[in-house]
């Protein structure tokens, strides 16, 4: 290879989670290799999504609209908020079906090693949506992680001006990263034995 079109495309394939150089490039092959049946679809789904696909306006879903579903659906429990890491926790929720609230997606954990502070996470925008009231409950869905936890502390930290019931999910539930995991029944089992923080 030689600094090429397909070179450029192994190595971003190479960067994606689970896949690494040797991957990349088996799938770059089988690509060009599938010109009609899997390069052309990849290439117009790819533009598509990068077209469409953005942050919903409240919760940080993605989605295709200025809200996603959840935050659209009246039937959704207004009252409870739960608040996840990433997109891919609350996709894990969804497909569990553990929780009728809706959802705060923060965008990360806060990390001192990584540089990354209050302020590169959705925090401000969840203080900014719980004083508009109507939320009794918020839910911390984060990680066991020190990150986690950490950040779980200062939310809560950050939510005792309100008049918000601050919980997390019962202890010893891995979430976060590893949400995605875990089956149903644990999750549903995990929601129902929250307490508070
Ligand atoms: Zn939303």
């Amino acid at each position: 290879l030689n600094g090429g079109a397909l070179e450029r495309l192994i190595q971003i394939l190479a960067r994606l989670p689970g896949l690494g150089p040797r991957s990349a490039r088996r799938a770059a092959l089988q690509l060009v290799k599938k010109r009609e049946t899997a390069l052309l679809p990849l290439a117009t789904a790819l533009e598509e999504v990068a077209r469409t696909v953005r942050p919903c306006r409240i919760c940080g879903n993605l989605c295709e609209a200025e809200l996603c579903a959840i935050c659209a659906d009246p039937e959704r429990e207004g009252s409870q908020i739960c608040v996840v890491e990433d997109v891919e926790d609350l996709w894990a929720l969804e497909r569990a079906g553990a929780f009728k609230g809706r959802y705060h997606v923060l965008g990360g954990t806060l990390s001192a090693l990584d540089g990354i502070g209050p302020d590169k996470l959705a925090i401000g925008p969840l203080l900014a949506r719980l004083r508009e009231g109507g939320v009794q409950e918020v839910i911390l869905a984060l990680g066991a992680t020190v990150d986690g936890q950490t950040t779980a502390y200062y939310i809560a930290d950050r939510l005792t001006e309100l008049p918000v019931a601050v919980t997390r999910l019962a202890h010893g539930v891995p979430v976060g990263g590893e949400l995605d995991y875990l089956d149903e029944g644990t999750l549903t089992a995990a929601f129902k034995a929250r307490r508070s923080l």
